[in-house]
């Protein structure tokens, strides 16, 4: 229809992934579409009452958009979740800023938000009624839904979303495109709070957008010695300049003797990195079975492995044993403890001394430029493009 390409008020601009026309297999990419905006409607739905409409700032592009995009990831979450709605369209994106233009009845008394307060967003929406919301575990409640995936995103004009996820911030404090990246950023400060860093050595293996983060979050926790693990120069640079001691540069193709070994020099070089005894606390950040092996072995005895890189299948641990007689802890470490791990988040990008907001807006979002992209600009090709120049490319709404 003629109408998919001209403005109208009851439909927004948003990128979305079409089952319908994008067949999983043999496609690649989002799609510019038209879809209509969200409404609050209190006689329709009661839940309503309970949610803000947001109009869109800026949008983080994500690890896991990434996965999408590729279609190497999450394409069973948004099939089974497409089919429960009986639609083909999903709207992708869950790291936002945005500003609120509509309310429910409720949400100015119950969550003190309202009309043009700047917000956030907690991309896992939770049920606040299962065992473990129950008990305060709500990062990990077993009904949550995650924005851009399970329901629509916030790669569009306008999202409405419960307002018991969203997040008050200040941009007087925060940079507005620092703001858009709070949710990953969450990430790190979830993992680096979840062993103790004080005068600790930490190794983070896989200095990608989240272990860049994890770099510049474990020195202002108090570590004294940030070690890094990444095949990328442009990341390991970026890893020194943000606060590494030392970044050990690893090639892809394993020195161990099969895809999931150890890297023995790698391990051998970290150890010597922390003390010659091995790091307090690793951080596994990549995801590879191997990179899991290298982290589990480079930890000292006792220390703390905190898996957070995402892949599925089955993985080995080398010398299971080993890892048993070390006593090593093992953490695996999912989204933010919701608000918990938000409002070190806050202060953390709020106090300007460590350097935090300064280095995300500088070296990570490239002074928020070019890694900038408006929807009215986005083509396929062209954002290829951005996505390989830019560890987290924006998009503006
Ligand atoms: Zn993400
Ligand atoms: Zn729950």
């Amino acid at each position: 229809m003629a109408a998919d390409t001209t403005h109208s008020a009851d439909t927004m601009k948003c990128l979305v992934y079409d089952k319908s026309s994008m067949p999983w297999d043999s496609s690649r990419g989002f799609q510019v579409s038209r879809q209509p905006v969200p409404r609050l409607d209190e006689s329709v739905r009661r839940a309503d009452a309970d949610c803000a409409l947001i109009k869109v700032l800026y949008a983080g592009f994500c690890g896991s958009d990434r996965g999408i995009w590729n279609r190497v990831a999450f394409k069973g979450m948004i099939f089974d979740s497409l089919k429960r709605e009986q639609s083909t369209v999903r709207i992708i994106g869950h790291e936002l800023v945005g500003e609120i233009v509509a309310i429910g009845s409720n949400v100015a008394s119950r969550y003190s938000l309202g009309v043009k307060d700047v917000v956030s967003t907690e991309s896992h929406i939770i049920c606040g009624t299962c065992y473990q919301c129950r008990i305060g575990q709500t990062h990990i409640c077993s009904q949550d839904v995650i924005i851009g995936i399970g329901r629509d995103g916030c790669f569009a004009e306008y999202i409405k979303l419960p307002a018991n996820s969203l997040w008050p911030t200040d941009t007087r404090r925060i940079r507005t495109k620092v703001a858009a990246v709070q949710e990953p950023f969450g990430n790190a400060v979830h993992a680096c709070t979840t062993a103790d860093l004080r005068g600790r050595t930490v190794a983070v293996f896989g200095c990608g957008t989240i272990g860049l983060f994890v770099v510049m979050v474990a020195r202002a926790l108090g570590a004294t010695r940030v070690v890094g693990i990444e095949p990328n120069p442009r990341n390991a640079e970026l890893a020194r300049k943000l606060g590494a001691d030392e970044v050990i540069t690893i090639t892809p193709t394993a020195n161990g003797a099969q895809p999931w070994s150890a890297d023995k020099d790698v391990v051998q070089a970290v150890r010597e990195a922390c003390g010659g005894i091995g790091a307090d606390v690793s951080m596994e950040m990549a995801g590879f079975n191997s990179s899991v092996n290298n982290a589990i072995q480079s930890t000292r005895r006792g220390g703390d492995v905190i898996l957070f890189g995402l892949k599925q299948g089955n993985f080995h641990i080398q010398a299971f044993d080993r890892m048993i007689v070390n006593g090593l802890k093992l953490h695996s470490v999912i989204g933010r403890r919701i608000f918990e791990t938000w409002y070190i988040t806050r202060n953390l990008l709020e106090d300007r001394s460590n350097g935090i907001q300064d280095h995300i807006f500088e070296d990570i979002l490239g002074g928020g430029e070019e890694s900038v992209v408006h929807i009215d600009d986005f083509t396929p090709e062209s954002f290829e493009k951005t996505l390989a120049a830019w560890p987290k490319p924006l998009i503006r709404f």
